[in-house]
């Protein structure tokens, strides 16, 4: 690496540092060198042709773009063309499969009604304001509550309550209200997870997607390669954009940011189509794993895909010091420690700015990362 005279350095080769590296090299003209620790651009949105099958996996889950703002739609359209692929997504509990989110389908079908959706409104408020004890007066005061207040305790029981106690490791009694703004509940059959207006997957995968991004021949790409390592020979001068955690950064002097983990079971499975879906939700409380993914339902327009499929099961757990974190525990005591990490930042490295998921300490979806950068860029 040529660290002389370097005036930008991006740490992490995702979706916030790609984007960032990429608009430094082709509208400043400036050289970029883009550290990654891992062996693979691209983040958690990394996506591989599994050699046996055939069969584009997504390697830290299902990634699915979805996106209303338009700019970041004109933007990620430059470095690939986007399918028409509309996400569906269905759960299952005791044994039978719904429609997420909870629409005119999945209450039909639970309740053993034939509501029409002039009904549904009044249908919820009713179950709304029968179960809830803190519907009614003041602020709910949890999660479940809150839940409760928004659809009513069975619904809340069978599509909510397991899948979030899993999701967290924490009885939904003791996660704050704020968690959920609102819960959509259809009162029709559209069976559309997102209702962006534009939607898809990259054609050629995320991999063909992030060779497009970070293709400008200013950008150098540097594979397993950390932070750390290259830390004492980058020019003081260098502008810095780190997308890593910053408990890390800082050796965790202040303590400990709290994320959830994860852990994916891979199945290789001898039938053309398991699930019939690319994301199947385990509502139930008592099987351990939240999410099955059958990731060629992803790329309808791949055809059959062979004869075999892989299944992907996804487990929370509990997240330690090294792991890969996934979920931000965003509690107001996570939320202080990563204040002082902030001012840490600001106060003894100006040169630097952190960002994206880990760095920002914030569950961000693709669009929303992407347009983080934008506005980082329009900024410098
Ligand atoms: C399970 C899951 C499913 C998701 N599904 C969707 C979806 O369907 N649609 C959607 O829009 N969004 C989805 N997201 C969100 C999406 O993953 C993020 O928006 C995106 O990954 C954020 O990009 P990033 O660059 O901020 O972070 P990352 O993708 O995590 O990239 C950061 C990179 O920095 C590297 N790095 C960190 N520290 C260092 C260091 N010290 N030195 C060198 N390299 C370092 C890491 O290895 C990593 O590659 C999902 C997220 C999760 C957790």
């Amino acid at each position: 690496m040529k660290w002389s005279g370097l005036k930008y350095l991006v740490v992490g080769a995702g979706l916030w540092g790609g984007v960032i590296a990429e608009r430094i090299a082709s509208v400043l003209g400036e050289p970029v060198v883009v550290l990654e620790r891992r062996k693979h651009t691209g983040g958690n949105c990394h996506s591989f042709v599994d050699r046996r099958t055939g069969i584009e996996c997504h390697a830290y889950g299902t990634h699915v773009f979805h996106t209303g703002i338009q700019r970041v739609w004109e933007y990620i359209n430059r470095f690939a063309h986007f399918t028409s692929y509309r996400h569906k997504v269905l759960t299952e509990y005791r044994g039978r499969i719904y429609q997420m989110p909870i629409s005119l389908p999945t209450i039909n079908s639970f309740y053993g009604l034939n509501l029409r959706p002039y009904e549904v409104e009044d249908f919820i408020l009713r179950e709304a304001g029968g179960a809830s004890p803190a519907a009614p007066c003041g602020q709910p005061a949890n999660l479940e509550e809150k839940a409760v207040s928004l659809v009513g305790r069975p619904l809340y029981e069978a599509f909510i309550k397991g899948y979030t106690q899993k999701q967290w490791g924490r009885d939904p009694r003791d996660l704050p209200a704020e968690i959920i703004n609102r819960l959509p509940v259809r009162a029709n059959y559209n069976t559309d997870y997102f209702s962006d207006p534009w939607q898809g997957m990259p054609e050629s995968g995320y991999a063909g997607l992030f060779e497009a991004l970070l293709r400008h021949p200013k950008i150098q790409v540097e594979l397993g390669v950390s932070w750390k390592d290259v830390a004492d020979q980058v020019p003081a001068s260098c502008r810095i954009f780190y997308s890593g955690p910053l408990d890390e950064f800082f050796d965790y002097a202040l303590g400990a940011l709290e994320w959830r983990g994860l852990r994916f079971e891979n199945r290789l499975e001898p039938y053309r189509d398991v699930q019939g879906t690319a994301v199947l939700n385990q509502a139930d409380g008592d099987v351990p794993f939240t999410r099955t993914h059958e990731y060629k339902h992803l790329h309808p327009e791949r055809g059959a895909q062979g004869e075999q499929s892989i299944l992907t099961r996804e487990y929370p757990r509990a997240f330690s010091r090294g792991d890969e974190p996934y979920y931000p525990v965003n509690t107001p005591e996570n939320e202080r420690l990563m204040g002082l990490y902030r001012e840490r930042l600001a106060s003894g490295h100006p040169n630097m700015i952190a960002g994206g998921r880990l760095g920002g300490f914030r569950y961000m979806d693709m669009d929303k990362t992407i347009d983080f950068a934008l506005s980082v860029f329009a900024g410098l």
